[in-house]
C-alpha cells in the first residue's frame, strides 16, 4: 500500500463539476488501497479576484498580513467542497487549513517559507481510513498569523507534505499532461518530456516556467521526493522529475526553453568609471529590498561607464526612483528604463559536455533579426533579454533550432 500526495491546481477545481471529478478520481485511488493526502488550490481566478479587491481598498498597497488572511480563504473553500464531495461518494474525508495541520512558516507574509509540518493529525486520519484534504498555499507563523507561500505555492505545500510524510510519490495534477520542452500554449509543437532532472526543472521554474513553483522543486530535490506532473483528467505517464542524469546518445543538448515577461530594464548612463561604482549603484537598490537579476556594464572611451540591470516589473518604479537619486549623486548623465523586454532562456544539462550552444542560440535569433540586449550564462543555461514583441518568435525559432519540435503528425 502506497502513500500518495496529490495536488490539484486551480483549473482542476475551477467549478463544482470539476471538484466532483477530482473526488471520483481520488475515490478510484482509494479503492486501490492507497493512502491519499490531497492538496488543493483555490478555484481558478479566485486568488486574482481577492488580490484585486485588496488592491482596490488599499490604494494599491495592501497590508501584507491582512492580504494573507484574505487570499488564504480561496483554498479554504475548495478543501471543504472536496471533502463534501468525497464524503457524499462514501469516502471518509476530512479537510484542514494550513494552520489546522500546523504548517509552520516564517513570518514573511505573501512569500513565507515552510519551517516544519506537524504530521500527527494527518497520520491519525490516514490510519482511521480517511482521505486528508489540505489547503495549499498557506501556513501559520509562530505567533499564529496566517501566512501564504507566494503565487503557485500549493505545489510547495504538496511537495513539503510529501517530504514530511515520506510519501511514495507526490503527484502534481494540472491542465497539461506533463512538463513540456516549452510552454505548449506558446509553441504548439512543444513535446512532453518523459523525465527532467531536478536541476533542470529548477532552472526552468526560476527562469519563468510556471508549471511548478520554484520552491516546490527545491524541496523535492532536497528531500528527494519522487515528483510527477500529470493531467488531472487525462490518463498518461506525465513527467517524472528525477535525480539522475542519463548519459545517453539520445540525450538532447537542450531540454527546454523558458521565458519570462516579468522583468524590466534600467540603465544609468555616463557614470564616472571608478572602483566601487557597481556597489554605489546596486547598494541602494539592494537596501530598498529590490532584487536584481541580470547585469551588464560597458566602458565608454571617455572613462565613463553605462550600467544596465534588470529587476522584477513590480519593482520597476521604485528602482527607477532609487537610481535617479544615485545618478544625481554620482554625476551620471541620465537614467533610462524599458519595461517592454522579455527574457528567453535555454536550459539543459547536456550543455556541460557540448561547446557552441550559446552561439547556436545567437545564430538562431540573428536569423530572425532579433536583437539581443543582454546575455547571461551559467553551467546549464543561457539567457538573453530581447524586445518583448519578439518573445514568441524567439521561443519558436529556438525550439526549432535545437531540434525540439514534435514530428509533424499525418494530416498536419
Ligand atoms: P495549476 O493551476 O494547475 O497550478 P499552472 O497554470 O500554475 O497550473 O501551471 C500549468 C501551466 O503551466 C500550463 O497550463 C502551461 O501553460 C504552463 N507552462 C509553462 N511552461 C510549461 C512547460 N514547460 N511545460 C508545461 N506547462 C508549462
Ligand atoms: N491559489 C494560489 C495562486 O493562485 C496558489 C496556487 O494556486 O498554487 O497562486
Ligand atoms: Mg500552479
Amino acid at each position: 500500500m502506497a502513500l500518495i500526495v496529490q495536488k490539484f491546481g486551480g483549473t482542476s477545481v475551477g467549478t463544482v463539476e470539476r471538484i466532483a471529478q477530482v473526488a471520483e478520481k481520488v475515490k478510484k485511488f482509494r479503492e486501490k488501497g492507497d493512502d491519499i493526502v490531497v492538496v488543493v488550490s483555490a478555484m481558478s481566478g479566485e486568488t486574482n479576484r481577492l488580490i484585486e479587491l485588496a488592491r482596490q481598498i488599499s490604494d494599491d498597497q495592501p497590508i501584507a498580513r491582512e492580504l494573507d488572511v484574505m487570499v488564504s480563504t480561496g483554498e479554504q473553500v475548495t478543501i471543504a467542497l472536496l471533502a463534501m464531495a468525497l464524503i457524499k461518494r462514501g469516502v471518509p474525508a476530512v479537510s484542514y487549513t494550513g494552520s489546522q495541520v500546523r504548517i509552520l512558516t516564517d513570518s514573511a507574509h505573501t512569500k513565507a517559507r515552510i519551517l516544519s509540518i506537524d504530521d500527527t493529525n494527518i497520520r491519525a486520519d490516514l490510519k482511521a481510513g480517511r482521505v486528508v484534504v489540505v489547503a495549499g498555499f498557506q501556513g501559520v507563523d509562530e505567533q499564529g498569523n496566517i501566512t501564504t507561500l507566494g503565487r503557485g505555492g500549493s505545489d510547495t505545500t504538496g511537495v513539503a507534505l510529501a517530504a514530511a510524510l515520506k510519501a511514495d510519490e507526490c503527484q502534481i495534477y494540472t491542465d497539461v499532461d506533463g512538463v513540456y520542452t516549452t510552454d505548449p500554449r506558446v509553441v504548439p509543437k512543444a513535446q512532453r518530456l518523459e523525465k527532467i532532472t531536478f536541476e533542470e526543472m529548477l532552472e526552468m521554474a526560476s527562469l519563468g516556467s510556471k508549471v511548478l513553483q520554484i520552491r516546490s522543486v527545491e524541496f523535492a530535490g532536497k528531500y528527494n521526493v519522487p515528483l510527477r506532473v500529470l493531467h488531472s483528467f487525462q490518463e498518461g505517464p506525465g513527467t517524472l522529475i528525477t535525480l539522475d542524469e542519463e548519459e545517453s546518445m539520445e540525450q538532447p543538448i537542450i531540454s527546454g526553453i523558458a521565458f519570462n515577461r516579468d522583468e524590466a530594464k534600467l540603465t544609468i548612463r555616463g557614470v564616472p568609471d571608478l572602483p566601487g561604482v557597481a556597489f554605489k549603484i546596486l547598494g541602494p537598490i539592494s537596501s530598498a529590498n529590490i532584487e536584481v537579476d541580470m547585469i551588464v556594464q560597458n566602458v565608454a572611451h571617455d572613462n565613463t561607464t553605462d550600467f544596465t540591470f534588470t529587476v522584477h516589473r513590480n519593482d520597476y518604479q521604485s528602482a527607477q526612483q532609487v537610481l535617479e537619486a544615485t545618478a544625481r549623486e554620482l554625476g551620471a548623465r541620465e537614467v533610462v528604463g524599458d519595461v517592454n523586454i522579455a527574457k528567453v532562456s535555454i536550459v539543459g544539462v547536456g550543455m556541460r559536455s557540448h561547446a557552441g550552444v550559446a552561439s547556436r542560440m545567437f545564430e538562431a535569433l540573428a536569423k530572425e533579426n532579433i536583437n539581443i540586449q543582454m546575455i547571461s550564462t551559467s553551467e546549464i543555461k543561457v539567457s538573453v533579454v530581447i524586445e518583448e514583441k519578439y518573445l514568441e518568435l524567439a521561443v519558436r525559432a529556438l525550439h526549432t533550432a535545437f531540434e525540439l519540435d514534435a514530428p509533424a503528425r499525418q494530416g498536419d
